[in-house]
């Protein structure tokens, strides 16, 4: 069985009955004990979920069964799903049991997915690369000495090598897009608002969005459908309506106005990557899409604004693991301010400790005005960039990162060099807006290209038409 198979292939083999989920379920699982040194998987739902398996063959028999029956998913282990441990990649949370489930793990089941397992990532998803986990690095699937890119890894990982048929990860300033852009595969950040957050462990919560990984874009819109819309346990999600997702692949971009931000083609980008966004660029003006070049000025200060107001969020919403009420608690203190310092200090590791000390900086009372402020002020701007670019455009066309995977340990030691990695990312959280991750070649090495397409709030269909067209259109 081919297990990188799309759901969109597949889907009329189970329903004509040559193929059942529960013989999926035991192909992903069999890759995942083969795969185990990718280490994407932080704990594995076998039995469980071949006993879901066996549940949904009956009702796809019986014609009842949900719209992302067959569906076998992974989820990034930042999700509470109720009975389970959700440790976030932290030894603090090690042990840590989810008292119910987040709203999307429950659309899911509802959906009559299957759940295979929780996956890797960066300790509370704040990483570029996956080797923050404190359960060890995920690794790239194509070459076992790269990063498949954070800090989503592991679900992106568990799609792009076989071991699920689509997987959920979140998004803060790029670890849906940037990890599906390193490894080859479909990965989306919805609008901000667009999904709720409830049962997410907050990173950042003005720009958190959960959002799939798939390995077409048809079989990414079909999760974004289940997943999507308001609910009221989460004050930030919006009342829009959720259009029809796949009614809105179309295959044509006829008439699509495509903005180039030309900040974004800068020295920092490799030369391969921009030829291979050069070339799908001319494919879709061959196909009727008109690209306009366009500006984003205030582009420079994204990775400032976005690290000052990430950690500051960061460091308030990590205020809650102090020892008492959640997982770890250490051992041998003397008094409750001992317990807590002791706690924090074994329970986190040196990037979440390093944000919390940055964050906490810029909020204290003397250094707000200076810096926490400003990047306020800096992101409304960045924000009013992209507002005034969709005043002349339907969507934008960027890369996803500077570079294609880099090795395991080559920017641990230089947390800047890592950050900036974030580049091109980061914007479209500062700005709420959408984006999409699609593949577009592969460099010499044989290692897979992203492009990255952004959109105007709310507006997630056009990007899923074009991207979808630019999947399937090579020439
Ligand atoms: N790399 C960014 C960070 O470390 C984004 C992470 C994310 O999107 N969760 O903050």
């Amino acid at each position: 069985m081919n297990t990188r198979e799309p759901f969109d292939t597949y889907r009329s083999k189970l329903s004509s009955g040559e193929e059942t989920c529960e013989a999926r379920v035991g192909a992903y699982l069999s890759v995942l004990a083969e795969r185990q040194t990718l280490n994407a998987f932080l704990c594995v739902f076998g039995s469980e979920a071949h006993e879901q398996a066996r549940a949904i063959d009956v009702k796809i028999a019986a014609g009842t069964a949900g719209p992302l029956a067959g569906m076998v998913m992974a989820v990034k282990d930042v999700l509470c799903m109720k009975g389970t441990i959700t440790t976030c990649g932290s030894k603090i949370l090690e042990h840590h049991e989810a008292v119910y489930d987040a709203a999307v793990i429950e659309k899911l089941r509802d959906a009559d997915a299957v759940i295979i397992g929780k996956t890797n990532m960066d300790e509370f998803a704040m990483g570029s690369s996956n080797e923050n986990s404190a359960y060890g690095p995920v690794k790239h699937p194509l070459d076992e000495t790269r990063v498949p890119g954070g800090s989503s890894g592991g679900s992106c990982v568990a799609v792009a090598a076989g071991m699920a048929t689509t997987s959920l990860g979140s998004d803060t300033g790029g670890s849906i897009r940037q990890p599906a852009g390193l490894c080859g595969i479909v990965g989306m950040k919805p609008t901000y608002g667009r999904v709720s957050r409830y049962g997410l462990v907050a990173y950042a919560s003005s720009f958190d969005q959960i959002g799939p990984f798939a390995q077409t874009v048809r079989d990414c819109a079909r999760v974004l459908q289940v997943i999507a819309g308001h609910d009221e346990r989460d004050s930030t999600s919006a009342r829009v309506p959720v259009p029809d997702y796949l009614a809105a692949i179309t295959g044509s971009v006829d008439g699509v106005k495509i903005g180039v931000p030309k900040e974004y083609f800068n020295d920092a980008l490799s030369a391969e990557i921009r030829r291979a966004l050069e070339t799908k660029i001319v494919i879709l003006e061959a196909h009727g899409a008109e690209i306009i070049e366009v500006s984003l000025p205030h582009s420079e200060y994204t990775i400032a604004a976005y690290y000052i107001l990430a950690t500051a969020e960061a460091s308030s919403n990590l205020a809650r693991f102090d020892g008492a009420r959640y997982g770890f608690r250490a051992d041998g203190a003397k008094d409750l301010t001992e317990m807590y310092t002791k706690s924090r200090s074994e329970g986190f590791g040196a990037e979440v400790k390093r944000r919390i000390m940055l964050g906490t900086y810029v909020l204290s009372a003397g250094y707000y005005d200076a810096y926490y402020k400003k990047a306020q002020r800096v992101r409304r701007l960045i924000q009013n960039d992209f507002f005034e670019a969709f005043t002349k455009v339907d969507c934008l066309l960027t890369p996803i990162s500077p570079t294609t995977a880099f090795k395991l340990g080559e920017k641990m030691s230089d947390p800047l060099q890592m950050y900036l990695s974030d580049i091109y990312t980061v914007s479209a959280n500062l700005a709420g807006i959408p984006g999409i991750s699609v593949p577009a070649g592969v460099d010499a090495q044989g290692l897979p290209i992203g492009l990255q397409l952004l959109g105007k709030q709310f507006d997630e269909s056009t990007l899923l038409n074009i991207a979808d067209f630019l999947e399937r259109t090579h020439s």
